[in-house]
């Protein structure tokens, strides 16, 4: 396998499809399939982050096999992606999907002299990503039919819609939050300190929702009840509650329990809707949530007059 003579340079934030995409257009190939094929990789290995055929790709690019160490999106088991260390969930990063900033994209299009310039950022991908940090634009997704290559070869995106893009007019319809901002440090581990971090991603997303449906809505509402924009702003509550480490959490579910108090003044069963499914269930007793896990068992043998349950 030969060291291509036409290159680009790897980023810090992008994944190898990324990379692979813009070395295909920057080698003047249609797309990541025909590249693929002509210079023989495997590009079904690449998606899935087989670190050979990840090393074969920075060979033939002429860059250092760790380039894409802390980026990789490793396919674990049918659902399941490691990235560096973290763990993720299918439901929590985006496949058949190419999400983007379209004010990113448009400054970028001004920028760049060539496409093949314009980098895929990791954190795009992560659907629990809902605005972009620097515009407060709303992350925009276009939808490739499932089984293609083509959710995976940006760089043919932006060409392809390059005119679109380039006079795309922003019209603000929130912001950024701070649950996307440490989402979005965190998918290069830039982050600030916080308690979060215990926690990898998919579990993390999944008590911040839990915590935030119980929060905002009661211990009757169940996740399938809301929106995914409901869930979504749920999980900046429930995020505001966990990054408290113990202390929030166990202060978020006082103000819960107080405000469940019968007339009477009589404390009834603890009923924590969302957070005890999530955290109670034979099915979901994963040693992943442990660290929510055990500051709400604590909790609930403090403040209730039950034996230890078996969460
Ligand atoms: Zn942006």
């Amino acid at each position: 396998m030969k060291r291509l003579a036409l290159t680009v340079a790897p980023t810090a934030c992008e994944a190898p499809t990324s990379f692979l995409s813009r070395l295909a257009a920057r080698n003047l190939s249609p797309d990541i399939v025909t590249f693929a094929k002509d210079v023989g990789l495997d590009i079904g290995a690449i998606i899935c982050g087989d670190d050979r055929e990840i090393h074969s790709l920075c060979r033939v690019a002429g860059c250092s096999p760790l380039s894409f160490k802390r980026t990789t999106v490793v396919r674990t088991s049918a659902r399941r992606y490691s990235i560096g260390n973290e763990e993720i969930y299918s439901e929590v990063i985006s496949r058949s999907t190419i999400r983007y900033c379209p004010s990113c994209l448009r400054e970028e299009l001004q920028r760049a002299s060539n496409v093949w310039e314009i980098v895929q950022p990791l954190h795009w991908q992560f659907l629990p990503v809902r605005y972009c940090t620097r515009h407060g634009a709303r992350l925009l997704s276009h939808s490739f039919p499932v089984g293609g290559r083509s959710a995976y070869d940006f760089t043919e995106f932006v060409r392809d819609r390059r005119a679109e893009l380039a006079s795309f007019q922003f019209q603000s319809d929130g912001m950024a939050d701070r649950f996307d901002n440490y989402l979005t440090d965190r998918a290069y581990g830039r982050q600030a300190a916080n308690w979060c971090d215990r926690l990898s991603i998919s579990p993390l997303v999944k008590a911040c929702e839990a915590f935030g449906v119980l929060m905002q809505y009661g211990p009757k509402v169940r996740r399938f009840n809301l929106s995914a924009e409901q869930r979504r702003d749920a999980m900046e509550v429930g995020f505001t509650a966990l990054e408290g480490g113990s202390e929030g959490i166990i202060a978020t579910l006082d103000r819960f329990r107080m405000s469940q108090r019968t007339p009477g003044g009589r404390q009834p069963h603890p009923q924590l809707g969302t957070v005890q499914a999530l955290l109670g269930s034979d099915r979901k007793n994963r040693p992943d949530l442990d660290p929510v896990r055990n500051v709400v068992r604590q909790h609930l043998l403090d403040n209730y007059p039950f034996k230890a349950a078996r969460w």
